[in-house]
């Protein structure tokens, strides 16, 4: 979780309110003082933390007066409540800008703007490579000839993502370089041409001048200001002066993972009405998030992000692949070409750590260190052994034991043989409980939530029996998993999902029934 300090500062000074018998003023003078002091710690402007403070304590006397709330745990869901309500207000610009969205089959221009060190460049890679992601057609532009190996990075970076990209060592004229790449790739029909621009160091005419003059040429439909949050507050400021310089559509705050001042900078940049639509979060290109505030307060409280996680897995899960999977599954087979799509969804995910603050319940737990970096090479090494297979491979359900095949994988993807069959075990360690729980009744598509519903204890008792349990308790046991299988079926869009799926009537279309 970004502004991790922060997160468990707010989630323990509520927290602490359930531990008493009784919760009178001085508690909740207690729990906000230690509220507001994480915020100032963490940069957010005094008025907006006192004005944060006066709204919650309202709420609770008007609540006192209702009557409304009464009981130690009613009055901590107050309290989390209006907390929620007043932070995601902090992080909501008051005026709604309509945000810009790419057409498909249509080709649009982004220009990054930003000062020297902002995270330009490395944003405009992490944002090309979510759109690469989901499938649209994206290529790069290189306008910043000010810093000497400008180029190169962008170079470097586009290459590892397999991003076309357009610049030169020799041309010195930005404009000329960003008028002429827009231009090649507009012709070969890219969807979003991303261009970066230079920037320097402060905030000086030259830069706007160029910045200016950068625009006229390319037209851009999005102008996206980059700005690094370890300036906190100071944000507003350095986000007005951009603002007044070309028209910005909207901002990645980055750098959110290395600073304390994250929480100052976000509600500064909140306030001058400018939307931020993505988040940096470490120097990876994957370390970008969109960014959502009531989401964000959500994870931030450590209550999850449902919405969140459903959104990511939508995108992530080819729909067709698993249709087939399901249909194999309920025969309890498994085959390696299922692997190896769970893996690529898994991968397309992006960062763990990112999925498990969506998750309620896993919010706040830490990772062990190198856990994220060791998983992913590890998955990587698979899909690379996996792409060895020959499809009657990767297509069957039975498990590979030939010793010349195992070696002519191993060969074929430039590993020790011994991974191979750490591969082969994986898959066998998957097609053993992928079995149990399709014996267990698990993978009729009828519908979680609702078996949850009928016989939670019995659901337990399932869930245990089939999952081995340092796999439970990885995701917080069994009762935690069931909450979360209740909740993302409970929800809208996973409802759609598991109706393209084939379920009847969608997963949560019996949650929806019952509800009625
Ligand atoms: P530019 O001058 O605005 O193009 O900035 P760069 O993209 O070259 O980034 C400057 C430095 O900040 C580089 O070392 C990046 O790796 C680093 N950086 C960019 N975004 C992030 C982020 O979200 N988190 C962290 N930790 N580092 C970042
Ligand atoms: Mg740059």
């Amino acid at each position: 979780m970004v502004l991790g300090d922060l997160s468990s500062r707010i989630t323990s000074a509520i927290q602490s309110l359930g531990k008493s018998a009784v919760v009178d003023d001085e508690q909740i003078d207690a729990c906000l003082k230690e509220i507001s002091t994480a915020l100032l710690q963490s940069d957010v402007n005094v008025k907006l933390v006192m004005s944060l403070r006066n709204a919650v304590r309202n709420r609770v006397k008007l609540d006192d007066a209702l009557g409304t709330s009464s009981g130690v745990l009613n009055k901590q869901k107050t309290i989390q409540k209006s907390v929620f309500d007043e932070l995601t207000k902090l992080l909501t610009p008051s005026t709604e800008q309509p945000v810009f969205k790419p057409k498909k089959g249509k080709s649009s221009v982004v220009m990054f703007v930003g000062l020297q060190g902002s995270g330009k460049t490395t944003s405009c890679v992490k944002y090309a490579y979510h759109y690469q992601r989901k499938g649209w057609k994206v290529a790069l532009v290189c306008a910043d000839t000010f810093r000497a190996g400008a180029f190169d990075q962008l170079k470097q970076n586009a290459a590892k993502i397999r991003v076309p990209f357009y610049g030169s060592h020799s041309e010195t004229d930005p404009v000329r370089i960003a008028a002429e790449g827009v231009e090649v790739f507009k012709k070969e029909k890219y969807e979003i041409i991303i261009v970066d621009t230079s920037g320097r160091h402060k905030q000086e005419s030259a830069l706007f001048d160029e910045m200016k003059q950068v625009a006229t040429a390319v037209e851009p439909d999005e102008t996206i200001f980059v700005m690094d949050s370890h300036i906190g507050q100071a944000c507003y400021d350095q986000a007005h002066a951009f603002h007044s310089a070309v028209p910005v559509g909207s901002v990645i705050v980055t750098k959110l993972d290395g600073h304390a001042k994250g929480g100052g900078a976000l509600s500064a940049v909140a306030a001058t009405n400018a939307p931020i639509i993505f988040i940096g979060t470490g120097e990876h290109l994957d370390n970008l998030e969109p960014f959502e505030a009531k989401g964000f307060v959500s994870r931030l409280m450590g209550m999850g992000d449902i919405s969140g996680l459903v959104n990511t897995i939508k995108d992530a899960v080819n729909i067709e692949e698993q249709k087939d999977m399901m249909a194999r599954l309920q025969h309890g087979q498994f085959t390696m070409r299922d692997m190896y799509s769970q893996l690529q969804s898994v991968m397309k995910m992006g960062p763990l750590g990112n999925i498990m603050s969506m998750i309620p319940g896993m919010s706040n737990m830490a990772m062990p260190e190198g856990f994220e970096k060791h998983g992913v090479e590890r998955m990587k090494k698979f899909v690379v052994m996996m792409d060895s297979l020959t499809d009657e491979e990767l297509d069957s359900a039975k498990p590979i034991t030939e010793t010349s095949r195992i070696m002519r994988i191993a060969r074929g993807s430039g590993v020790h043989p011994e991974q191979v069959v750490e591969l082969i075990e994986e898959h066998k360690k998957f097609s053993k409980i992928v079995s149990r729980m399709g014996k267990a009744g698990l993978m009729n598509n009828q519908g979680l939530a609702s078996q949850i519903g009928r016989n939670p204890a019995q659901m337990m008792n399932k869930l245990s029996s089939v999952l081995p349990q340092n796999m439970l308790n990885q995701m917080g046991g069994a009762g935690n998993l069931m909450n979360l299988m209740k909740n993302l079926e409970g929800h809208e869009g996973m409802a759609d999902m598991m109706k393209a799926l084939g379920g009847p009537g969608g997963m949560g279309g019996a949650m929806k029934k019952k509800r009625r």
